[in-house]
């Protein structure tokens, strides 16, 4: 078996990572996890593929939308992310792939969920999540409180846990041409026994 000098790690590659870090002797309490996503913004359908717009399960009035298999809660996504890559397991276009059918459309909240489920069958809280959304239009600004409050209740904090802030792009790139959104997520998860 090859040595790799990294405690608890036994070079095997079969073993998934997960298992690997729940060996005893390599069990920290702490893990950081980061998510990003992006997703294209076109005229909401039909005049263009985008659907309404939506953002931490929150819809927001705009005439354009995200281009996306599921609902295109870039927020929710990164979220995701970064709480499955916190726990080291398959990211959310492997867990949840654009081509199974029943994803079509689907409500967001239902691959947040499943990570939360994977995350409280790992023993592990959420100490504290801080989100940066890049977005020309819609301003984030005036329901920012609204939105920390919704993703708190959808991750069973207490708000205080949960940061949000908003960002332009500057009118550079299709970001800041208001073509796309992009959400970047930290995530720092606590062990909770
Ligand atoms: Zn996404």
């Amino acid at each position: 078996m090859p040595e790799t000098g990294l405690p608890g790690w036994i070079g095997r590659s079969d073993v998934p990572i997960a298992r690997v870090w729940t060996m005893p002797e390599f069990n920290p309490p702490f893990r950081i996890g980061h998510g990003y996503d992006l997703h294209r913004l076109e005229a909401i359908a039909p005049e263009g593929k985008g659907r309404p717009f939506v953002l931490g399960g929150l819809h927001f009035d705009h005439d354009r939308g995200p281009v996306g298999h599921s609902d295109g809660d870039a927020l929710l996504h990164a979220i995701t992310d970064a709480l499955l890559g916190a726990l080291g397991e398959e990211d959310i276009g492997q867990r949840f792939p654009d081509t199974d059918p029943a994803h079509d459309g689907a409500d967001s909240r239902v691959f947040l969920d499943a990570a939360l489920e994977r995350m409280a069958e790992s023993g592990f809280e959420i100490a504290n999540l801080d989100a940066t959304v890049i977005l020309e239009r819609p301003r984030i600004g005036p329901r920012k409180t609204e939105l920390r409050r919704r993703l708190a209740t959808l991750l069973g904090v207490d708000g205080t846990r949960v940061n949000i802030k908003g960002k332009t792009h500057e009118a550079v790139d299709a970001v800041g041409e208001g073509r796309a959104i992009e959400v970047h997520v930290v995530v720092l998860l606590f062990r909770a026994d």
